[in-house]
């Protein structure tokens, strides 16, 4: 048994190893990796003499891990990013329920699990992506939109198998239901004009290598990109502004049911919310704050204001199993 345990652990991409913990300190699993997260930690120690302890890996391996580690976890808190991974380690019984004035206050409700299972501590808009010579604006609107005609062999997709598109999936469900939803996919397939890229960075090379002109990216990675390219053809527009907003999503954490500090691990949660780390999150992989009371960084701002989509996001869990069938019905590889 202890055979297969330290067997599993190691085949699970888990990366960094933990060193001692004092009583006082937080232990985070993080599918964050390092660079973002450990500015924010050292910020956060500086002002509670609070020591934080890390361990970075991907996120399904860190859910597994937690479940195997049971009651005996070092963990205090998880760290993941889209809410559907947040709902599904909330569903397992991983989370303990969470209610604080400081974190009601910060982070509005559409962005935090209406139980207090997780909050969402910043926020990826997933949105269009167009080939700024071969794209005429006015042809942009929503993401239903890019089911018709029009976009036939012009549109590139990332994979199904991503939790992002699941999530954007799960969206269209709540807003549309089942039927609609499955119409809109079956257009997008008949638009593809390739295999679905394994990439949001993919997507928008194939956009710019002309094999396709349009598509629908996470905006963090287009700022890598542009910072890269800056003369890069290549715009952001907001989706379903005259609709239900663009959609998005967040990167976010939960207490874990086992926490040996759930006190300190609260307190770590609240300042992550605090407008101090907001700036810095934002800086960071830029994204937008979760609170909103908290300007974007200037670099994101640039690509200008939206219009939110402020469906509770514990539905994009809700529904991720609905989407995931609907697109492998519909296709969508
Ligand atoms: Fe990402």
């Amino acid at each position: 048994m202890i055979k297969i345990l330290i067997f599993s652990l190691l085949t699970m991409g888990v990366t960094t190893a933990i060193s001692a913990v004092s009583d006082d300190s937080v232990t985070v699993y993080s599918s964050r990796k390092e660079h973002l997260i450990k500015p924010l930690f050292d910020a956060f120690t500086k002002d509670t003499n609070i020591k934080v302890e890390y361990l970075t890996g991907k996120g399904g391996a860190l859910i597994e891990r937690l479940k195997l580690e049971g009651a005996d976890t070092q963990a205090d808190m998880f760290m993941t990013v889209d809410a559907g991974n947040l709902w599904y380690a909330g569903s397992q019984g991983l989370f303990q329920k969470v209610k604080t004035a400081t974190l009601e206050n910060n982070l509005p409700i559409y962005l935090r699990d209406p139980n207090g299972l997780w909050a969402g501590l910043s926020v990826r808009a997933r949105t269009i992506v167009y080939n700024t010579e071969r794209v005429n604006i006015s042809d942009l609107s929503t993401y239903e939109d890019l089911a018709s005609p029009k976009w036939e062999g012009r549109l590139c997709l990332r994979t199904s198998k991503k939790i992002y598109t699941k999530s954007l999936v799960a969206s269209l469900i709540y807003h549309h239901g089942k039927d609609k939803t499955g119409d809109i996919i079956s257009g997008w397939v008949n638009n593809l004009a390739a295999t679905p890229n394994a990439k949001d960075s993919h997507v928008m090379n194939a956009i710019l290598s002309g094999q396709c002109d349009v598509g629908l990216v996470n905006t963090y990675y287009y700022g890598r990109l542009i910072e890269k390219k800056p003369n890069a053809p290549l715009k952001l527009f907001w989706a379903n502004q005259a609709t239900t907003g663009v959609h998005v999503n967040v990167s976010g954490a939960g207490i874990t049911k086992y926490a040996k500090n759930p006190k300190g691990a609260i307190q770590l949660l609240e300042w992550l919310s605090s407008a101090k780390a907001q700036l810095i999150y934002g800086a960071l992989n830029k994204e937008y704050p979760a609170n909103q009371n908290v300007a974007a960084d200037r670099a994101v701002s640039a690509w200008g204001a939206f219009k939110q989509d402020k469906m509770n996001l514990s539905q994009v869990g809700i529904l991720q199993a609905k989407a995931v069938k609907l697109m492998q019905k519909k296709g969508y590889r």
